[in-house]
């Protein structure tokens, strides 16, 4: 454990304690070296641990100094697109096993929760679509259709009773999804770790992997504290990608999300999601807002920090917006301020690479990474244990760029900023 600078309210509030041993270069040759601390690297080493496979997992820095440490923590399902655009984007195969395991994702991340006894302040009271226009709530009602028509447990809100749920009339209807819910992402993520490590597998931090080369059967992992030998490598290192892997860092488009916190609220933000869903909207540069067990709001959106927890734009902004949704909530400061980065796909769909022989890497999870991180993981140390890639819930590719990565992040970073500055007035 090292002392510094918390990634996230998350980072202190977190019941799960962190864990990660001092790293001992492995004398013997590992099954699997999994790079990165988050829950993509965290699900692979739990179930390869559960399948009898040595995995040791390597973060340069600190479990879920990622985006798993950062995020709102709304525990989703499915993805973007409503389910008809992920049937026409997959196709016959995939399209409907995708949709399954991702319908189901939030029941494999709570079981987990549940069987670990992983202390992430759990709420299975679901998360609200909430429709920022009249428009918003056109296509809510067609995602509601469709879901409905699939069995899934989703309740289309009026305007009135979206009112009710969150506590203001400034949406107009939502989605309630009964799949969903919240949790305190930096406690998932330690608390991955701890089954992790209970399953067999080593994790150690502060460790940087540099460089990865394929001799014979084996890949040598080349650290910043010594050289060992795996069989299998996973990079689960998503919007934190480094230079390690030639091209990899531009398979997608690196986008920021922001968040701030109030210190815990009594009785004056009671009528504020009394429920506890976890709210994000249908407006094209996304609003979220969720509460926690200690009763503190959380509010964020596209863009980063600009300024601190106590004064510049976004605190303008988080403080403006409160106020239009909740004038009864009186003046609030910050206690926290944070963002995170989040790699976007052109077709806002994840990917599952097989970048060289026994080098696997799931990523570009579009900001649903919660669900994706602990599906992909247990899928691709099912792999690694012998299952049919045919099984999985998308196809391995191979990799390929997108071009206009760069120019892209420049001008959302650039939308996002004018987006702040406009609502903070
Ligand atoms: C602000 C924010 C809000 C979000 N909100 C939600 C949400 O509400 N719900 C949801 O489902 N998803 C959300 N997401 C998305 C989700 O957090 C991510 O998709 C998910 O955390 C990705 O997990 P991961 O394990 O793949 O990668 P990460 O958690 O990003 O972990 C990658 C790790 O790799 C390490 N690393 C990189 N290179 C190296 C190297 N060379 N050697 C060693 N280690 C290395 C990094 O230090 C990092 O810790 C949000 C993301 C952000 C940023």
């Amino acid at each position: 454990m090292t002392t510094r600078a918390p990634v996230s309210l998350w980072d202190v509030s977190s019941a799960e304690a962190e864990s990660g041993a001092a790293f001992e270069v492995p004398s013997d040759t590992a099954d699997v070296a999994i790079v990165g601390g988050g829950f993509t690297g965290l699900s692979t080493a739990l179930f390869a641990g559960q399948a009898g496979l040595s995995a040791q997992v390597l973060e340069a820095k600190r479990i879920g100094y990622g985006g798993s440490g950062r995020n709102v923590g709304l525990v989703n399902a499915g993805v973007w697109h409503p389910p008809a655009k992920v049937r026409a984007a997959l196709g016959k195969t995939y399209g409907p096993r995708f949709l399954k395991t991702f319908g189901d994702g939030p029941g494999l991340v709570f079981d987990l929760i549940e069987k670990h006894q992983i202390r992430c302040e759990p709420t299975k009271t679901g998360t609200i679509h909430a429709a920022h226009a009249p428009s918003g709530y056109a296509d809510l009602k067609s995602r509601h259709a469709e879901w409905d028509r699939m069995g899934a447990p989703v309740e289309l809100l009026p305007r009135a009773e979206v009112a009710e749920k969150i506590g203001t009339d400034a949406f107009f209807g939502g989605l309630l999804d009964h799949r969903a819910g919240t949790i305190n992402p930096m406690g998932y993520c330690r608390g991955l770790a701890r089954a992790a490590e209970a399953a067999g597998a080593r994790i150690s931090t502060g460790v940087l992997v540099t460089k990865l080369r394929r001799t014979g059967e084996v890949w040598q992992v080349k650290t910043d504290r010594g050289t060992f030998t795996a069989r299998n490598v996973v990079l689960g290192t998503n919007a934190y990608t480094d230079a390690l892997w030639p091209r990899l860092s531009r398979v997608f488009t690196p986008i920021s999300y922001f968040q701030l916190s109030t210190p815990p609220l009594g009785e004056e933000a009671a009528h504020i999601l009394p429920g506890k869903q976890g709210v994000w909207d249908t407006g094209p540069i996304m609003f979220s807002l969720r509460r926690d067990a200690e009763g503190r709001l959380i509010i964020g959106s596209m863009g980063t920090v600009i300024g601190t927890k106590s004064a510049g734009l976004s605190e303008r902004w988080a403080r403006r917006q409160l106020r239009r949704l909740f004038p009864r909530l009186g003046p609030v400061t910050f206690e926290d301020a944070w963002h995170g980065r989040i790699a976007m796909t052109p077709d806002h769909l994840p990917r599952v690479c097989l970048l060289n022989e026994g080098l696997y890497t799931a990523i570009g999870y579009n900001g649903r990474g919660i669900t994706t991180g602990t599906i992909f993981g247990k899928a691709i140390a099912g792999l690694l244990a012998g299952d049919d890639p045919k099984g999985l819930p998308l196809p391995v590719e191979e990799l390929s760029e997108v071009r206009s990565a760069p120019i892209m992040s420049r001008l959302y970073q650039a939308a996002f900023t004018t987006n702040q500055f406009l609502k903070s007035l």
